[in-house]
């Protein structure tokens, strides 16, 4: 055990890990492109984009650029009642690339917060529109939105969140397609308040992937019934399904636009909430009470907006969505060739560069197997991969090699026979 690894078991209380049973944490020392650098020299895939932060490749040059002249330029400023270039700026680039119609953007911190707010903008609206009763969000199995309160309450309470429900406010929950949705609404009538989804890929959920018609149908449903609808991009977004946003597969414009990880090349922590006009004016007024009661000390922190601009300026710049398209398409060749027949894997699926099949299992779901085995199989190959469950997946960055490709892949049939 590394010096680092000793002192981190001391004072480190991990996300999304049990420390009665985990394996020592990765040390990482440093990291550049597709690899992540470990304090013995080793170097690993990042075949999950760290989270699904990283969309480049690490350390960015024009990004990191960027961040250090804002950082000595000007470092933060509280943004209520001040403005500034990065933020403004960045907000006319999202607006312009967003889906047409969306037109104001809300800055927080990750992705749980974009949702939350979303979710506070849908119910506020309906209040200060003599529609109190429009408090119940619909939200589809297998949703994952965030880990705070709100975004707790729309996602599936399973795997994640069963020990938080009595705490949390009650949620319409539907099937991914079109007629399930449509009896929910039917059956809340005036008492919705809005839908919320991930568009085309549920992603904590398991990658469960769903045709561009769905969206659309969603799209059509929310028209009906005159709700808001929610879209969720905070995994999509940036590239990922192979275009700009998931939304644009279907010619879809939400609502409500959730955006972070990939917002800043997934170099700083940021996200951003698009709305439009129809919402904001909910909230126009001379009436002090009628304001959207949210803001975090660091909401559209410069440094993080600077590193967004670069960000999306190279997303436009190299086509990143096609880019990323490229590397799904390497990573599901080989996969298919190697797995053609194989029983173990299961349901190899792809949208742009998301990766995954299911491994064939008696007991599926997040909790199911032991996770370390498949890990640990996944680094002696060379790459950081982390199954959701008996789901196993890659969604690597843009840089990513068409070698580094077939290895991720590799590293992924590998799991397949992990002990
Ligand atoms: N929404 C979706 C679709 C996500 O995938 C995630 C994170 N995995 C979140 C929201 C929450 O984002 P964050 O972890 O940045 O709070």
């Amino acid at each position: 055990m590394s010096d680092l690894v000793r002192r981190d078991r001391e004072v480190i209380w991990h996300p999304y890990t049990q420390h009665g049973i985990e394996a020592e944490p990765l040390p990482v020392r440093s990291a550049h492109g597709a690899v992540l650098v470990l304090e013995d020299g080793r170097e690993i895939i990042d075949g999950i984009s760290s989270w699904w932060t990283c969309l480049h490749g690490h350390g960015r040059p024009e990004i990191v650029a960027a961040m250090r002249a804002q950082a000595e330029t000007l470092d933060h400023v509280l943004f209520a009642g001040a403005t500034h270039e990065p933020a403004v700026e960045l907000a006319e680039r999202l607006v312009a690339a967003a889906p047409k119609g969306l037109s104001r953007a809300f800055y927080t911190d990750n992705g749980s917060t974009a949702v939350e707010v979303a979710l506070k903008i849908a119910f506020q609206a309906h209040l200060q529109r003599g529609a109190p009763d429009r408090r119940t969000f619909v939200a589809l199995e297998g949703g994952y939105h965030g880990d705070t309160f709100g975004a707790m309450a729309v996602g599936d309470p399973d795997p994640f969140f069963r020990a938080f429900e009595p705490l949390l406010f009650r949620v319409e929950r539907s099937a991914p397609d079109a007629d399930s949705l449509a009896r929910t609404l039917d059956a809340l009538g005036a008492r919705c308040a809005g839908v919320i989804i991930e568009p085309l890929v549920q992603g904590a959920g398991g990658m469960r992937m769903h045709e561009p018609a769905f969206v659309a149908a969603v799209r059509e449903l929310c028209d009906r019934h005159a709700i808001p609808m929610i879209a969720d991009e905070v995994m999509t977004g940036f590239g990922r399904t192979g275009k700009l946003f998931a939304c644009d597969h279907a010619d879809v414009r939400p609502d409500l636009l959730c955006l972070a990880k990939g917002l800043t090349g997934g170099m700083h922590p940021l996200a951003a909430t698009l709305a439009t006009e129809d919402l904001f004016d909910a909230f126009r007024s001379s009436d002090r009470s009628r304001a959207l009661f949210h803001g975090h000390s660091f909401t559209a922190n410069p440094i993080g907006c600077a590193a967004a601009l670069a960000s999306l300026a190279i997303v436009q710049s190299e086509d990143v969505p096609a880019k990323l398209e490229r590397i799904g398409a390497i990573i599901e060749a080989e996969l298919r060739r190697h797995l053609a027949g194989d029983a173990r894997a299961r349901n190899l699926r792809r949208t742009g560069g998301i990766v995954a099949f299911d491994v064939d299992s008696s007991t599926p779901g997040y909790l199911s197997g032991d996770p370390r085995a498949l890990r640990r199989s996944a680094l002696e190959n060379g790459v950081l991969l982390r199954p959701l469950g008996h789901v196993v997946y890659a969604m690597p960055p843009a840089c990513t090699s068409a070698e580094q490709c077939r290895k991720v892949a590799h590293a992924m049939i590998g799991m397949l026979s992990a002990e």
